[in-house]
């Protein structure tokens, strides 16, 4: 049987028909909907001969056994934020199900194929991303506080986890899963609006963005509206405005997708009688090059210091959370473009902005690409998120035609 995208569309419908109700999907990780789901990927997957196995951080492996161990990943996340999309996550899953049935139908493969079902990507009952994938990473360092994290409902982490066959203490043990490993690769929707603005289905995605998170607090003097003439302030939220349009100048300077966001600013006192004592800011930065998310993170902080000098006041920056840009692979860029350009003609390479699995894969020294497909209005994590039929059709044939040439250059 050949490939047939149309019946990726016609599953991910019925998936959506079974987890989602008036308000999105709701496959949320570690819940009874979100097991739902992944029963009815098993059922999906019966009938290729991959056998499944579920690992210690949870992970669904769906595997294919081929002449060699060495393995070629697809890989997805079919849980979803509350109230999310049908496509975030689940459109690799569903997809690499086709795939694997048209790899299956020919015969026994030279590499071994495995689907991955990665365990709660989205992180959004406990505010930790990247589960599943970041235990088989080995990167996942961060256990003891995962213990003491509770949901909204007061249920503890290490028992929600449990309620699915999970134990904190081993999901580490889900590292072995990489070990075979070859290369990685996975499909998912942009989230975002560059490949619609371009009028383009398709686009090979580079890395994601590097990311650095600061509060940075400006310090004035609170004085009083009315008898404190304009030249004898020490105003604290000028330097927060000035600022603000500052960082905008450095990432239109600094291009190549920089951006740069001033998420927020908290004054005191915060009345309307009082020149602002204290203006304190959060600042992320992000860029897919390195050595250019350092420069801009030293221009803001230039920026900031010749402003509090030029307002007399003071500033003080703190580092919130940061994360080194992780590039994917050069090799599988080029066949993931080819594999683009032969469904599509044209092909795009563009950086993500958010994290995703392949990142964790890619961390973990796994050669990794990713494939990006439209997304509308560039909205997801909203029951709105929506791909044109044609376009995930397309995307379908993308991620085959990119298992065969990676197939083929790994056998050589
Ligand atoms: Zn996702």
């Amino acid at each position: 049987m050949p490939l047939d995208p149309a019946r990726t569309v016609a599953e991910l419908r019925e998936l959506r028909e079974l987890t989602e109700d008036e308000n999105g999907a709701q496959r949320v990780a570690w819940t009874d909907t979100w097991e739902q789901a992944r029963e009815w990927l098993r059922g999906k997957v019966a009938g290729t001969r991959a056998e499944e196995d579920v690992d210690a951080a949870g992970n669904q492996w769906f595997t294919l056994r081929g002449r060699s161990d060495r393995a070629l990943l697809i890989g997805g996340h079919i849980d979803s934020v509350p109230n999310g999309g049908w496509l975030d996550g689940s459109l690799n899953v569903v997809a690499g199900v086709e795939v694997l049935r048209r790899i299956a139908e020919e015969g026994t493969p030279e590499l071994t194929i495995r689907l991955v079902n990665w365990a709660d990507e989205e992180g959004a009952r406990f505010g930790r991303s990247l589960f599943g994938s970041s235990a088989a990473a080995g990167s996942m360092a961060d256990q003891d506080e995962l213990r003491s994290r509770v949901d909204a409902g007061g249920t503890a982490l290490p028992d929600a986890v449990a309620a699915h066959g999970v134990d904190l203490d081993r999901a580490l043990e889900a590292h072995s899963q990489l070990g075979s490993a070859a290369a990685y690769l996975e499909l998912h929707i942009e989230q975002g609006p560059v490949l619609e603005s371009l009028d383009l289905p398709l686009g090979v995605v580079l890395g994601t963005f590097g990311v650095e998170r600061h509060s940075i607090i400006f310090r004035g003097q609170a004085a009083h509206a009315g008898s404190t003439p304009m030249d004898q302030r020490r105003d604290a939220l000028a330097g927060a405005s000035r600022l603000e349009l500052e960082i905008r100048e450095i990432a239109k300077r600094t291009g190549g997708g920089a951006v740069c966001t001033m998420g927020g600013v908290v004054t005191k006192p915060g009345i309307v009688t009082s020149v602002v004592e204290t203006a304190e800011c959060l600042l992320d930065q992000r860029h897919l090059d390195a050595a250019a998310l350092a420069s801009m993170l030293e221009e803001a902080k230039r920026a900031s210091e010749r402003i509090a000098q030029e307002e007399n006041i003071e500033v003080e920056w703190q580092r919130i959370w940061n994360i080194q840009p992780i590039l994917f692979d050069d090799a599988l860029i080029d066949l993931a473009d080819e594999a683009i350009r032969e469904t599509a003609g044209t092909s795009h390479r563009l950086p993500s902005g958010p994290l995703h699995d392949a990142a964790e894969v890619a961390r973990a020294g796994v050669p990794t690409v990713m494939l990006f497909v439209q997304s509308l209005r560039g909205l997801s994590h909203t029951k709105l998120e929506d791909t044109k039929e044609e376009h995930l059709e397309l995307s379908v044939q993308a991620l085959d035609r990119l298992a065969t040439k990676t197939l083929a250059r790994l056998s050589k």
